[in-house]
Formats: C-alpha cells, structure tokens, sequence
C-alpha cells in the first residue's frame, strides 16, 4: 500500500469527521466493473472519467424522528440530513481539488420531483451501491444499504476523486436478518421477500404512490421500512421494551383506535402542525 495515499486517507477521514460525517469509506471505482451489477453508463469513471476512488459519507436520520413518520418532523430532518451531506460533499470536494486532485461529487437527493422518478424511476448514480462498494454496509430485503451502526437510517453522499486511496474491506456477512418487518409494514405491500436471497422484489411503482399522497400531505418520505427495521447499535441507544411487537401492531392498532395511547407520542406529533389530508387544491389536479 502506498504510504502516502494512506496518509491522505487519514487527513480526508479526519476532515471528514470534524465536519460530522459518521461514516466515511472508500471505494476504487474498479470495484463497479468487477461486481458488474451497475450498468456502465451509470460507473464513476463513466460519469467523471478522472474518477479512481469514490469516498462515501453517512450521516444519520436519528431514531426518535424517524418512529414518527409519516411526519413533518420527519421530513425536516431528512432536509437538514440531505444538505448537511451534500455540503460535507462540496466541502470535501474543494479541499482535495486544492491539494491537487481533480474531484467533484454526486448530490444527495437529484431529481426534480416524484413525477421526474415516476417517468424514469432510476437516479443517475447510486450512492446505495457506492457505500456498498465502500465497505460501510449490505443491502437488505428493504433494498437500503443496512450499517453496523445505524442500520438503514442513514443517508449517504459520494465525492469522485482522482486520487487513488485504499479500498476499505467489502462486508462479507449479511446483515440483513430477514426478519421481514419491512415487509409486513410497508403500507403499499412494495418489498416481497424471497426464500433463496436477501434482496428481495421492490416494486419501486407502489411506493412511489406511498411517496406521492406524503407529498400532497407535506409529510415526504415515507421510511417506515427503515424505522422498524431492528438492525443497528443506534437501538441500543434508544431501546425500548417490545418495540418490534410495537411496529408491527401500529396501523392495525391505529386502524382500530387513532388514540391508542401506546402509540400516542408519536401520533401526537404526526397531529400537530401536519395536514391530515390533501390540500383542496391538489386533489383538482
Ligand atoms: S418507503 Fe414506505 S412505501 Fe416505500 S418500501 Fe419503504 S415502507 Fe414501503
Ligand atoms: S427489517 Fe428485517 S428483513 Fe427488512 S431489511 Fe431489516 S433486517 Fe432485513
């Protein structure tokens, strides 16, 4: 390994980290053409051909927020989640191209609306597949990247850089554990386990539809799969007793009484400042 390269990899980790990235890994780009599992055209050096590593940040959507969606505290957070990282992004961009390598990065949410996903419901690069590629985690039956730390609730953010840095370790073991509550509480039935591997079917269209009703509410996104999914050292923070019974009882239990006290903080807040329905407006449409 070449010695310098490590000590550059030290400062970005360290730069990174001072300006709040969690988690931070590093990805050669010849790892896409080795798994062969992203079509060509959307590759790192297909995008930016300068492009040797891609260094992937995660930051985390903090579990208390996210037990409350749909939600517009929810949905607060993963704006301030998306422009914290697309400014690490930038930030980190602009320190390496002024230390001499050519770098640029890949926005954390670039699409113009739902209607842009409904026409071609692919982004232009996955940062999914680039944190996979940089070790920090394994794609479960949810289709999210699940992390050893915060399971799928976080969000990633990539930089391409000319630099040519070590790869960190892919994850060998799943963690995905198919327990299958991503499954049985997605409200539009959109994540279908499969019996020989973890990823499962995703039908991208149904949940779509799931995103598009939060929208007109003003309680985008959804997320429920990553709030109940039990993967991660961030449930040790906030564990609570039964929780998983508690997910997966919720909108039988709320179908049966919106006040359910059990499940009263958080329909509290989903109450409070939310609109219960479409504006009168957008239902014309
Ligand atoms: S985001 Fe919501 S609708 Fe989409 S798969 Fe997850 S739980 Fe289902
Ligand atoms: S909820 Fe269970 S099945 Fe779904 S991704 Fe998490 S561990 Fe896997």
């Amino acid at each position: 390994m070449d010695r310098n390269n490590q000590d550059l990899k030290d400062e970005i980790i360290r730069f990174c980290r001072e300006r709040g990235a969690d988690l931070v890994g590093f990805a050669p780009v010849e790892r896409w053409d080795e798994a062969g599992e992203v079509p060509p055209e959307f590759r790192p050096r297909a995008l930016w051909p300068f492009s040797r590593t891609v260094i992937v940040m995660g930051i985390p959507m903090l579990l208390p927020i996210v037990e409350t969606t749909p939600s517009v505290l929810h949905k607060e957070l993963y704006t301030v989640v998306n422009r914290k990282l697309d400014t690490l992004a930038y930030d980190l961009s602009r320190f390496l191209n002024g230390n001499g390598y050519a770098s640029s990065f890949f926005g954390r949410d670039t699409y113009a609306n739902l209607k842009a996903l409904r026409e071609e419901p692919m982004a232009a690069f996955s940062h999914v597949m680039a944190a996979k590629y940089a070790g920090l985690g394994t794609i479960g039956v949810s289709h999210c990247l699940l992390t050893k730390d915060f399971g799928p609730r976080v969000r990633f953010v990539s930089v391409f850089t000319a630099a040519i840095l070590p790869g960190d370790p892919l994850l060998t073991e799943e963690l995905c554990i198919k327990c299958g509550a991503c499954a049985k509480c997605c409200p539009k039935q959109a994540l279908i386990m499969h019996k020989d591997s973890v990823i499962g079917n995703y039908d991208k269209a149904a949940c779509l539809e799931m995103h598009e009703e939060l929208v007109r509410r003003r309680s985008y996104p959804c997320g429920i799969c990553t709030k109940v999914c039990p993967v991660g050292e961030d449930r040790k923070l906030y564990s609570e007793k039964g929780i998983q019974k508690k997910y997966l009882r919720e909108a039988e239990a709320l179908a049966a009484d919106p006040d359910d006290p059990a499940y009263s903080s958080w329909t509290h807040i989903r109450k409070w400042g939310n609109l219960r329905d479409a504006p009168a407006k957008d239902k014309k449409g």
